[in-house]
């Protein structure tokens, strides 16, 4: 691997455009599969930039989901269009593939799966030996900025490589026989897609944080609640939404006050299902939390009398109806329906306890933007799946063109689903480009 000059008359058989996960993955596969010189061109100084500050820091390279049926799933974008991708190569491949690779990894309670050395460094590392192996050439600081199909089968080549590669910035040409785009959420590669004839699905954030403005749950930033129903629906006077796309999402699970809002997994997962939707509305909402994880009002009534029936005696702020129900948000609902929390449970009058059981049941509020920074930044859009055979990753429209990871129109929730997409993708275009390559010589 290296940063040198390229020359004019190299003639490549695969040149990745993108030293991420998604064309680490396809050059490898390409090269292990039997095909020879195979190139990855990296615009920045270090490949697999992502990988590194991934998962902080510890890379969550896939998820412990093993039934493609069930793994399409957790794909806002992609969904049920990648049954046959994962079912050529999916979590379970992936945790094969780096075991082969010796690199092992380790399933955590929510199934999660990181490199047993806990650091993302290890996943690179196997990566870039995997690639050394097989003869994968590098350069980094070189970036593709044009490529054009040739009559005869194949592309032309216009890359620029930094100063801080060969002295000096400077433009080649080249060609490859095939070319893999795998420039992820980077405009440029957007650009070359689009150059080639491809359309493009706008992009827009996906896996973020909500903001209320001014928030009136800041005093509790910090608590967690598990679970949590969540009901977004964006505003009356909202722009009308694309047809197909729905105003109305709802999740459950682990949430978290902060001191701009919401955040925690069911935050997240939520978001990236509503992507589309709130970034047409402005990232305005109406968001429904049930602190009461789904208890119906004869549930909470029961329980209710039962408090009054065993802790008659003690004050509400020191008996909760339920232990896992976080003391300071309790405080905060019994406060906000104007109850005195040193009050006892025996002189607790009826009308005051329906108020609490429906703040508890369902408490609006207003979602007023993004916060400030999501768990994984995830871009939704690109280059639509319908454009790519999803066997091979080739365009259907440009031969020997293949298009790999976020490039796609394809994102996952956090937990491993992004890389799982990367490996998936790249995986099978590595295969498909070497079977092709051998049959056409
Ligand atoms: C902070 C953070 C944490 C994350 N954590 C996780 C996690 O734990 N688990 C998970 O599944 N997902 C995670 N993700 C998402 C995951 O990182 C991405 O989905 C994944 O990296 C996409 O891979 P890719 O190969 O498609 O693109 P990228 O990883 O973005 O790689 C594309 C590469 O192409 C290069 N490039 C772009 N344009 C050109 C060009 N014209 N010429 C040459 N090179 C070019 C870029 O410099 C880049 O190195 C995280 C993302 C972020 C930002």
């Amino acid at each position: 691997m290296s940063s040198s000059a390229l020359s004019p008359g190299d003639a490549w058989n695969l040149v990745v455009a993108g030293g991420g996960p998604a064309g680490f993955m396809a050059a490898i596969a390409a090269a292990e599969a039997g095909l020879r010189r195979v190139l990855v061109l990296e615009s920045t100084p270090e490949p697999l930039g992502k990988v590194l500050i991934s998962g902080g820091g510890r890379c969550n390279v896939t998820h412990a989901c093993w039934d493609p049926r069930e793994l399409v799933g957790h794909y806002p974008r992609g969904g049920r269009a990648l049954r046959g991708p994962f079912s050529r190569f999916a979590a379970g491949d992936a945790v094969a593939w780096f075991d082969d690779h010796g690199l092992e990894l380790v399933e955590e309670p929510d199934g999660r799966l990181f490199p047993r050395s806990n650091r993302s460094s290890s996943v690179i590392q196997t990566l870039r030996q995997a690639a050394l192996r097989v003869g994968v050439e590098l350069r980094t600081h070189t970036a593709l900025q044009r490529a054009e199909p040739l009559s005869g089968g194949g592309f032309a080549l216009q890359v620029r490589q930094a100063a801080a590669a060969v002295g000096q910035s400077q433009e080649q040409r080249f060609e490859t026989a095939r070319l893999v785009l795998a420039t992820g959420s980077h405009p440029s590669g957007r650009r070359l897609a689009q150059g080639l004839g491809h359309g493009l699905v706008p992009p827009v954030p996906s896996l973020f944080t909500l903001a209320l403005r001014p928030n009136p749950l800041q005093a509790l930033a910090g608590v967690s609640q598990n679970p949590v129903g969540l009901e977004l629906e964006l505003p009356p006077d909202a722009a009308p939404l694309p047809p197909g796309c729905p105003s109305r999402f709802r999740q459950e699970g682990p949430l978290l006050i902060t001191h701009w809002g919401f955040s925690g997994p069911a935050v997240l997962r939520l978001t990236a299902f509503a992507a589309r939707a709130l970034h047409h509305s402005g990232y305005r909402a109406r968001l429904r939390l049930d602190w009461s994880a789904g208890r119906s009002q004869a549930d909470l009534e029961q329980l209710f009398a039962d408090c009054r029936r065993d802790h008659a005696r003690r004050q509400l702020a020191t008996a909760r109806p339920w232990p896992e129900l976080s003391r300071r948000l309790w405080l905060h609902l019994l406060v906000q329906a104007g109850v005195d929390p040193q009050g006892r449970w025996a002189d607790w009058p009826g009308r005051q306890q329906r108020a609490v059981i429906a703040a508890l049941r369902a408490s609006d509020y207003a979602i007023a933007g993004r916060g400030p920074f999501g768990e994984e930044f995830v871009t939704a859009g690109g280059v639509p799946l319908g454009e790519v055979n999803l066997a091979t990753m080739e365009s259907r429209s440009v031969a020997g063109l293949h298009l790999v990871g976020e490039l796609l129109d394809v994102d996952g929730i956090t937990g491993g689903f992004n890389f799982q997409h990367c490996w998936t993708s790249g995986w099978l275009a590595g295969q498909a480009i070497a079977a092709m390559s051998q049959s056409s010589t």
